[in-house]
Protein backbone atom coordinates (compact mmCIF):
# COMPACT_ATOMS: atom_id res chain seq x y z
CA UNK A 1 0.00 0.00 0.00
CA UNK A 2 1.18 3.78 -1.43
CA UNK A 3 0.67 5.64 1.81
CA UNK A 4 1.63 9.68 1.84
CA UNK A 5 4.56 9.48 4.56
CA UNK A 6 7.02 8.37 2.29
CA UNK A 7 8.60 8.37 -0.86
CA UNK A 8 9.24 5.43 -2.33
CA UNK A 9 9.00 4.76 -6.67
CA UNK A 10 6.65 3.06 -7.89
CA UNK A 11 8.63 0.48 -9.63
CA UNK A 12 9.69 -0.41 -5.48
CA UNK A 13 6.24 -0.47 -4.52
CA UNK A 14 5.20 -2.89 -7.55
CA UNK A 15 8.38 -5.31 -5.95
CA UNK A 16 7.04 -4.44 -2.84
CA UNK A 17 3.13 -5.72 -3.65
CA UNK A 18 4.46 -8.59 -5.84
CA UNK A 19 6.61 -9.84 -2.84
CA UNK A 20 3.38 -9.55 -0.32
CA UNK A 21 1.57 -12.04 -3.08
CA UNK A 22 4.55 -14.34 -3.34
CA UNK A 23 4.61 -14.88 0.53
CA UNK A 24 1.33 -15.13 1.46
CA UNK A 25 1.48 -18.50 2.19
CA UNK A 26 4.47 -18.01 4.31
CA UNK A 27 3.16 -14.82 6.46
CA UNK A 28 -0.11 -17.68 7.58
CA UNK A 29 2.48 -20.08 8.21
CA UNK A 30 4.33 -17.56 11.09
CA UNK A 31 1.08 -16.69 12.20
CA UNK A 32 -0.12 -20.16 12.95
CA UNK A 33 3.34 -20.62 14.72
CA UNK A 34 3.20 -17.57 16.53
CA UNK A 35 -0.59 -18.34 18.00
CA UNK A 36 0.44 -21.69 19.08
CA UNK A 37 3.50 -19.95 20.77
CA UNK A 38 1.58 -16.96 22.26
CA UNK A 39 -1.16 -19.30 23.44
CA UNK A 40 1.72 -21.16 25.02
CA UNK A 41 3.11 -18.61 26.77
CA UNK A 42 -0.25 -16.82 28.00
CA UNK A 43 -1.05 -20.65 29.47
CA UNK A 44 2.07 -20.08 31.23
CA UNK A 45 1.05 -17.02 33.00
CA UNK A 46 -2.09 -17.95 34.03
CA UNK A 47 -0.67 -21.31 35.37
CA UNK A 48 2.04 -19.63 37.35
CA UNK A 49 -1.06 -16.87 38.76
CA UNK A 50 1.27 -13.94 37.64
CA UNK A 51 -0.01 -10.90 39.23
CA UNK A 52 0.25 -6.71 40.37
CA UNK A 53 1.69 -8.13 43.12
CA UNK A 54 4.84 -9.46 41.54
CA UNK A 55 5.66 -6.21 39.41
CA UNK A 56 6.90 -4.77 42.77
CA UNK A 57 10.17 -3.60 42.75
CA UNK A 58 12.98 -5.79 45.11
CA UNK A 59 16.14 -3.91 46.41
CA UNK A 60 19.42 -4.62 48.28
CA UNK A 61 19.76 -8.29 48.08
CA UNK A 62 16.35 -9.35 46.89
CA UNK A 63 15.26 -11.56 48.98
CA UNK A 64 12.21 -13.30 48.47
CA UNK A 65 11.16 -11.77 45.46
CA UNK A 66 8.65 -13.35 44.36
CA UNK A 67 8.20 -11.75 40.80
CA UNK A 68 11.90 -13.00 40.34
CA UNK A 69 10.72 -16.56 40.99
CA UNK A 70 7.37 -16.63 39.10
CA UNK A 71 8.97 -15.40 36.09
CA UNK A 72 11.96 -18.18 36.61
CA UNK A 73 8.76 -20.56 36.20
CA UNK A 74 6.72 -19.15 33.40
CA UNK A 75 10.53 -19.39 31.05
CA UNK A 76 10.53 -22.66 32.37
CA UNK A 77 7.09 -23.69 30.99
CA UNK A 78 7.82 -22.43 28.05
CA UNK A 79 10.69 -23.05 27.39
CA UNK A 80 9.77 -26.88 28.03
CA UNK A 81 12.33 -26.77 30.63
CA UNK A 82 12.50 -27.98 34.21
CA UNK A 83 13.90 -24.76 35.50
CA UNK A 84 15.16 -21.38 34.40
CA UNK A 85 16.86 -18.07 35.33
CA UNK A 86 15.87 -15.30 33.67
CA UNK A 87 17.81 -11.92 35.27
CA UNK A 88 17.63 -7.88 33.97
CA UNK A 89 21.27 -8.30 35.50
CA UNK A 90 22.77 -10.68 32.50
CA UNK A 91 24.71 -7.86 30.50
CA UNK A 92 24.32 -9.70 27.46
CA UNK A 93 23.71 -12.78 25.39
CA UNK A 94 27.51 -13.70 25.57
CA UNK A 95 27.65 -13.06 28.95
CA UNK A 96 24.77 -15.19 29.64
CA UNK A 97 26.34 -17.98 27.96
CA UNK A 98 29.84 -17.86 29.72
CA UNK A 99 28.02 -18.15 33.16
CA UNK A 100 25.66 -20.89 31.92
CA UNK A 101 29.18 -22.71 30.66
CA UNK A 102 31.31 -21.11 33.68
CA UNK A 103 28.49 -23.00 35.43
CA UNK A 104 28.74 -26.58 34.60
CA UNK A 105 31.83 -27.10 33.32
CA UNK A 106 35.00 -27.92 35.59
CA UNK A 107 38.72 -28.16 35.27
CA UNK A 108 39.97 -31.00 33.03
CA UNK A 109 36.59 -31.20 31.32
CA UNK A 110 36.15 -31.00 27.32
CA UNK A 111 33.76 -28.55 26.10
CA UNK A 112 32.91 -29.85 22.03
CA UNK A 113 31.54 -27.69 19.83
CA UNK A 114 29.75 -29.96 16.94
CA UNK A 115 28.05 -26.75 14.54
CA UNK A 116 31.60 -25.48 14.05
CA UNK A 117 33.36 -22.71 15.44
CA UNK A 118 30.67 -20.76 17.99
CA UNK A 119 29.49 -17.14 17.15
CA UNK A 120 32.34 -14.57 17.74
CA UNK A 121 31.57 -13.17 20.99
CA UNK A 122 32.06 -16.48 22.51
CA UNK A 123 35.36 -17.33 21.19
CA UNK A 124 36.93 -15.11 24.08
CA UNK A 125 35.34 -16.99 26.85
CA UNK A 126 36.46 -20.32 25.42
CA UNK A 127 39.98 -19.10 24.77
CA UNK A 128 40.11 -19.80 21.49
CA UNK A 129 40.93 -16.24 20.76
CA UNK A 130 42.94 -13.81 22.80
CA UNK A 131 40.90 -11.83 25.29
CA UNK A 132 41.62 -10.44 28.53
CA UNK A 133 42.48 -13.67 30.58
CA UNK A 134 39.89 -15.24 32.58
CA UNK A 135 38.45 -17.65 29.92
CA UNK A 136 37.54 -21.05 30.49
CA UNK A 137 40.64 -22.01 29.36
CA UNK A 138 42.59 -20.36 31.75
CA UNK A 139 40.81 -22.65 34.32
CA UNK A 140 42.09 -25.61 32.93
CA UNK A 141 38.52 -26.74 30.74
CA UNK A 142 39.68 -27.90 27.14
CA UNK A 143 38.16 -27.49 23.71
CA UNK A 144 37.47 -28.87 20.49
CA UNK A 145 35.13 -28.89 18.13
CA UNK A 146 33.29 -30.54 14.76
CA UNK A 147 33.02 -28.90 12.00
CA UNK A 148 30.07 -28.57 10.00
CA UNK A 149 29.51 -30.55 6.70
CA UNK A 150 30.15 -28.41 2.90
CA UNK A 151 26.80 -27.98 2.69
CA UNK A 152 26.73 -26.10 6.12
CA UNK A 153 24.62 -28.66 8.23
CA UNK A 154 26.15 -30.88 10.81
CA UNK A 155 28.18 -33.39 9.69
CA UNK A 156 26.21 -36.63 11.66
CA UNK A 157 29.01 -38.97 11.48
CA UNK A 158 31.81 -36.90 12.75
CA UNK A 159 30.13 -35.49 15.60
CA UNK A 160 29.00 -39.59 16.59
CA UNK A 161 32.52 -40.62 16.07
CA UNK A 162 33.86 -37.25 18.22
CA UNK A 163 31.32 -37.87 20.62
CA UNK A 164 32.10 -41.43 21.26
CA UNK A 165 35.86 -40.59 21.00
CA UNK A 166 36.11 -38.03 23.22
CA UNK A 167 33.49 -38.23 26.16
CA UNK A 168 32.84 -34.39 25.97
CA UNK A 169 31.21 -32.72 29.46
CA UNK A 170 29.24 -30.78 27.15
CA UNK A 171 28.08 -30.89 23.68
CA UNK A 172 28.01 -27.13 22.35
CA UNK A 173 25.69 -26.63 19.48
CA UNK A 174 24.96 -22.99 17.83
CA UNK A 175 21.05 -22.78 16.83
CA UNK A 176 21.20 -19.60 14.93
CA UNK A 177 23.69 -19.01 11.97
CA UNK A 178 24.69 -16.21 13.45
CA UNK A 179 26.29 -13.90 11.41
CA UNK A 180 28.03 -16.29 9.56
CA UNK A 181 26.07 -18.20 5.97
CA UNK A 182 25.26 -21.78 7.00
CA UNK A 183 21.85 -22.53 7.67
CA UNK A 184 20.83 -22.35 10.81
CA UNK A 185 19.51 -25.80 13.05
CA UNK A 186 15.94 -26.57 13.45
CA UNK A 187 14.70 -28.19 16.62
CA UNK A 188 14.35 -31.52 15.00
CA UNK A 189 18.40 -31.29 14.03
CA UNK A 190 19.33 -30.16 17.49
CA UNK A 191 17.11 -33.14 18.94
CA UNK A 192 19.03 -35.71 16.80
CA UNK A 193 22.38 -34.34 18.12
CA UNK A 194 20.84 -34.71 21.69
CA UNK A 195 20.04 -38.15 21.07
CA UNK A 196 23.37 -38.94 19.43
CA UNK A 197 25.36 -37.31 22.53
CA UNK A 198 23.16 -38.78 24.86
CA UNK A 199 22.95 -42.57 23.27
CA UNK A 200 27.03 -42.32 23.17
CA UNK A 201 28.19 -40.41 26.43
CA UNK A 202 27.29 -38.85 29.54
CA UNK A 203 27.39 -35.57 27.95
CA UNK A 204 25.29 -32.23 28.87
CA UNK A 205 23.98 -31.04 25.51
CA UNK A 206 24.22 -27.14 26.08
CA UNK A 207 22.28 -24.90 22.98
CA UNK A 208 23.39 -21.16 22.33
CA UNK A 209 19.37 -20.29 21.84
CA UNK A 210 20.10 -17.09 20.75
CA UNK A 211 18.17 -15.52 17.67
CA UNK A 212 15.89 -19.27 18.03
CA UNK A 213 13.19 -18.52 20.40
CA UNK A 214 9.54 -19.03 19.58
CA UNK A 215 10.53 -19.50 15.39
CA UNK A 216 9.78 -22.85 15.47
CA UNK A 217 6.27 -24.38 17.91
CA UNK A 218 9.25 -26.55 20.05
CA UNK A 219 12.11 -25.14 21.95
CA UNK A 220 15.39 -27.64 22.61
CA UNK A 221 14.56 -28.86 25.97
CA UNK A 222 11.43 -30.28 24.63
CA UNK A 223 13.94 -32.53 22.06
CA UNK A 224 16.80 -32.88 24.49
CA UNK A 225 18.77 -30.02 25.13
CA UNK A 226 19.89 -29.92 28.71
CA UNK A 227 20.90 -26.34 29.02
CA UNK A 228 19.90 -23.59 26.98
CA UNK A 229 20.65 -19.86 27.05
CA UNK A 230 19.97 -16.45 25.23
CA UNK A 231 19.32 -12.97 25.18
CA UNK A 232 16.50 -11.02 26.37
CA UNK A 233 17.05 -7.79 23.83
CA UNK A 234 16.74 -10.70 21.20
CA UNK A 235 13.48 -12.85 20.87
CA UNK A 236 12.84 -13.67 23.94
CA UNK A 237 12.49 -10.03 25.56
CA UNK A 238 9.98 -9.12 22.98
CA UNK A 239 11.09 -6.02 22.37
CA UNK A 240 10.40 -4.40 26.14
CA UNK A 241 13.13 -5.81 28.29
CA UNK A 242 15.60 -3.44 28.84
CA UNK A 243 19.16 -5.76 28.95
CA UNK A 244 18.92 -9.49 30.16
CA UNK A 245 19.38 -13.01 29.32
CA UNK A 246 17.65 -16.24 30.51
CA UNK A 247 19.13 -19.61 30.97
CA UNK A 248 16.69 -22.93 31.07
CA UNK A 249 17.31 -26.20 31.51
CA UNK A 250 17.44 -29.28 33.82
CA UNK A 251 16.83 -28.29 37.59
CA UNK A 252 20.71 -30.07 38.57
CA UNK A 253 22.05 -27.74 36.12
CA UNK A 254 20.39 -24.41 36.71
CA UNK A 255 20.93 -24.55 40.55
CA UNK A 256 24.92 -24.72 39.80
CA UNK A 257 24.02 -21.73 36.83
CA UNK A 258 22.76 -19.80 39.98
CA UNK A 259 25.94 -20.46 42.06
CA UNK A 260 27.92 -18.43 39.34
CA UNK A 261 25.35 -15.89 38.66
CA UNK A 262 25.84 -14.83 42.13
CA UNK A 263 27.57 -16.81 44.46
CA UNK A 264 28.00 -20.90 45.88
CA UNK A 265 25.28 -20.61 48.93
CA UNK A 266 23.18 -17.88 48.42
CA UNK A 267 22.52 -18.93 44.26
CA UNK A 268 19.48 -17.93 43.11
CA UNK A 269 17.61 -16.95 46.85
CA UNK A 270 19.30 -13.02 45.60
CA UNK A 271 19.22 -10.52 42.56
CA UNK A 272 17.08 -7.70 43.29
CA UNK A 273 14.86 -6.91 40.28
CA UNK A 274 15.38 -3.29 41.09
CA UNK A 275 11.66 -2.60 39.80
CA UNK A 276 12.42 -4.54 36.42
CA UNK A 277 9.99 -7.39 36.67
CA UNK A 278 7.19 -5.71 35.10
CA UNK A 279 9.01 -5.23 31.61
CA UNK A 280 10.43 -8.56 31.95
CA UNK A 281 7.22 -10.20 32.16
CA UNK A 282 5.63 -8.22 29.39
CA UNK A 283 8.19 -8.63 27.06
CA UNK A 284 8.56 -12.31 27.50
CA UNK A 285 4.20 -12.28 27.14
CA UNK A 286 5.03 -10.52 23.38
CA UNK A 287 8.13 -12.24 22.56
CA UNK A 288 5.81 -15.23 20.47
CA UNK A 289 4.31 -12.21 18.66
CA UNK A 290 7.25 -10.13 17.99
CA UNK A 291 9.85 -12.81 16.69
CA UNK A 292 6.65 -13.44 14.02
CA UNK A 293 6.94 -9.60 13.26
CA UNK A 294 10.63 -9.87 12.71
CA UNK A 295 9.79 -13.20 10.77
CA UNK A 296 7.66 -11.48 8.45
CA UNK A 297 10.07 -9.09 8.18
CA UNK A 298 12.62 -10.87 7.07
CA UNK A 299 10.78 -12.87 4.43
CA UNK A 300 9.70 -9.51 2.94
CA UNK A 301 12.53 -8.16 2.65
CA UNK A 302 13.92 -11.84 1.02
CA UNK A 303 11.28 -11.61 -1.41
CA UNK A 304 11.95 -7.48 -1.95
CA UNK A 305 15.89 -8.24 -2.62
CA UNK A 306 15.60 -11.46 -4.64
CA UNK A 307 12.79 -10.00 -7.10
CA UNK A 308 15.48 -7.10 -7.60
CA UNK A 309 18.50 -9.18 -8.28
CA UNK A 310 20.18 -10.13 -5.34
CA UNK A 311 20.84 -13.40 -3.39
CA UNK A 312 19.44 -13.78 -0.08
CA UNK A 313 19.43 -16.75 2.48
CA UNK A 314 16.71 -18.26 3.59
CA UNK A 315 15.04 -17.92 0.58
CA UNK A 316 11.65 -16.06 0.71
CA UNK A 317 9.82 -19.31 0.82
CA UNK A 318 12.01 -21.21 2.66
CA UNK A 319 11.45 -22.75 6.11
CA UNK A 320 13.37 -20.40 8.88
CA UNK A 321 14.92 -21.88 12.12
CA UNK A 322 16.00 -18.24 13.09
CA UNK A 323 14.97 -14.43 12.69
CA UNK A 324 18.35 -13.72 10.69
CA UNK A 325 18.12 -12.71 6.98
CA UNK A 326 21.12 -12.63 4.40
CA UNK A 327 20.73 -10.48 1.85
CA UNK A 328 24.53 -10.30 -0.40
CA UNK A 329 24.82 -6.85 -1.98
CA UNK A 330 28.17 -7.73 -3.63
CA UNK A 331 29.87 -4.14 -3.99
CA UNK A 332 30.67 -1.77 -0.57
CA UNK A 333 28.78 1.25 -1.72
CA UNK A 334 25.90 -0.78 -2.24
CA UNK A 335 26.04 -2.56 1.19
CA UNK A 336 26.71 1.25 2.45
CA UNK A 337 23.55 2.42 0.55
CA UNK A 338 21.64 -0.19 1.95
CA UNK A 339 22.26 0.32 5.19
CA UNK A 340 21.99 4.03 5.21
CA UNK A 341 18.68 3.84 3.72
CA UNK A 342 17.08 1.24 6.50
CA UNK A 343 18.40 3.74 8.77
CA UNK A 344 16.90 6.56 7.67
CA UNK A 345 13.31 4.43 8.57
CA UNK A 346 14.10 3.74 12.00
CA UNK A 347 11.92 5.28 14.46
CA UNK A 348 14.81 6.37 16.40
CA UNK A 349 18.11 7.97 15.30
CA UNK A 350 16.40 8.33 11.80
CA UNK A 351 18.57 11.16 10.82
CA UNK A 352 22.21 9.32 11.79
CA UNK A 353 23.82 8.41 8.70
CA UNK A 354 25.80 5.03 9.26
CA UNK A 355 29.48 4.52 8.02
CA UNK A 356 31.42 1.46 7.92
CA UNK A 357 34.15 2.06 11.25
CA UNK A 358 36.90 -0.41 12.55
CA UNK A 359 35.02 -2.26 15.79
CA UNK A 360 37.29 -3.87 18.33
CA UNK A 361 37.32 -7.99 17.59
CA UNK A 362 36.90 -7.57 13.89
CA UNK A 363 39.50 -8.10 11.25
CA UNK A 364 37.52 -5.56 8.84
CA UNK A 365 35.20 -2.69 9.14
CA UNK A 366 31.83 -3.01 9.92
CA UNK A 367 28.35 -1.31 9.40
CA UNK A 368 25.61 -0.87 11.43
CA UNK A 369 22.29 0.48 10.84
CA UNK A 370 20.06 0.58 13.89
CA UNK A 371 17.96 2.86 15.26
CA UNK A 372 16.38 1.22 18.30
CA UNK A 373 14.33 2.05 21.32
CA UNK A 374 16.76 -0.44 23.53
CA UNK A 375 20.66 0.22 22.52
CA UNK A 376 21.79 -3.02 20.51
CA UNK A 377 18.64 -4.25 20.61
CA UNK A 378 18.73 -6.29 17.39
CA UNK A 379 14.91 -7.85 17.95
CA UNK A 380 14.09 -4.16 16.61
CA UNK A 381 15.20 -3.77 12.53
CA UNK A 382 18.87 -3.63 12.37
CA UNK A 383 21.49 -4.67 10.07
CA UNK A 384 24.99 -5.03 10.36
CA UNK A 385 27.65 -6.14 7.78
CA UNK A 386 31.56 -6.54 7.82
CA UNK A 387 33.34 -5.01 5.06
CA UNK A 388 34.18 -8.04 3.08
CA UNK A 389 33.42 -9.89 0.30
CA UNK A 390 30.72 -10.44 -1.17
CA UNK A 391 29.35 -7.87 0.83
CA UNK A 392 26.84 -9.35 2.34
CA UNK A 393 24.27 -7.56 5.04
CA UNK A 394 22.83 -9.56 7.72
CA UNK A 395 19.36 -8.16 8.95
CA UNK A 396 17.09 -9.29 11.62
CA UNK A 397 14.24 -7.90 13.68
CA UNK A 398 11.47 -5.78 13.51
CA UNK A 399 9.23 -4.61 16.47
CA UNK A 400 6.26 -4.73 14.01
CA UNK A 401 5.78 -5.66 10.35
CA UNK A 402 4.34 -2.59 8.70
CA UNK A 403 7.73 -0.37 10.19
CA UNK A 404 10.06 -3.06 9.12
CA UNK A 405 8.43 -3.14 5.81
CA UNK A 406 9.62 0.67 5.38
CA UNK A 407 13.01 0.33 7.18
CA UNK A 408 13.95 -2.45 4.18
CA UNK A 409 11.92 -0.42 1.07
CA UNK A 410 13.88 2.91 2.25
CA UNK A 411 17.62 0.40 1.95
CA UNK A 412 16.37 -0.58 -1.51
CA UNK A 413 15.35 3.06 -2.29
CA UNK A 414 18.46 4.16 -1.33
CA UNK A 415 20.16 1.75 -3.62
CA UNK A 416 18.18 2.85 -6.24
CA UNK A 417 18.97 6.68 -5.38
CA UNK A 418 22.64 5.56 -6.00
CA UNK A 419 22.09 3.82 -9.24
CA UNK A 420 22.92 -0.12 -8.00
CA UNK A 421 18.86 -1.21 -8.70
CA UNK A 422 17.35 -0.03 -12.19
C1 LIG B 1 23.79 -12.38 19.67
C2 LIG B 1 24.38 -13.72 19.79
C3 LIG B 1 25.25 -14.04 20.83
C4 LIG B 1 25.75 -13.05 21.84
O1 LIG B 1 24.85 -12.15 22.31
P1 LIG B 1 25.32 -10.67 22.72
O2 LIG B 1 24.12 -10.12 23.38
O3 LIG B 1 25.68 -9.97 21.44
O4 LIG B 1 26.48 -10.78 23.62
C5 LIG B 1 25.71 -15.33 20.89
N1 LIG B 1 25.37 -16.24 19.97
C6 LIG B 1 24.56 -15.96 18.95
C7 LIG B 1 24.22 -17.02 17.96
C8 LIG B 1 24.03 -14.70 18.82
O5 LIG B 1 23.22 -14.41 17.81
Amino acid sequence: MQTPFFTIDPSLTKAAEETRLQTQAQFLAIDEVTEYNQQKVLAAMIQEGVSESHFVETTGYGYGDRGREALDRVAARAFGAEDALVRHSLASGTHTLSVALFGVLRPGDLLLSVTGIPYDTIRPVIGIKAGAGGSLKDFGIHYAQVELAADGLPDWDAITLAIGEKQPKVVYIQRSRGYTLRPSLSVAQIGRIAKIAHENSDALVFVDNCYGEFVQTQEPPEMGADLIAGSLIKNAGGGIAKSGGYIAGRRDLITLCAARLTTPGTGREIGASLGHNRELFMGFFNAPHVTGEALKSAVFAAGLFERLGYAVSPAPLEERYDIIQSVCLREPDALVAFCQGMQSGAPVDAFVVPLPWDMPGYDEQVIMAAGAFTAGASIELSADAPLREPYTAFLQGGLNFHSAKMGILLAAQKMKDAGWIQ
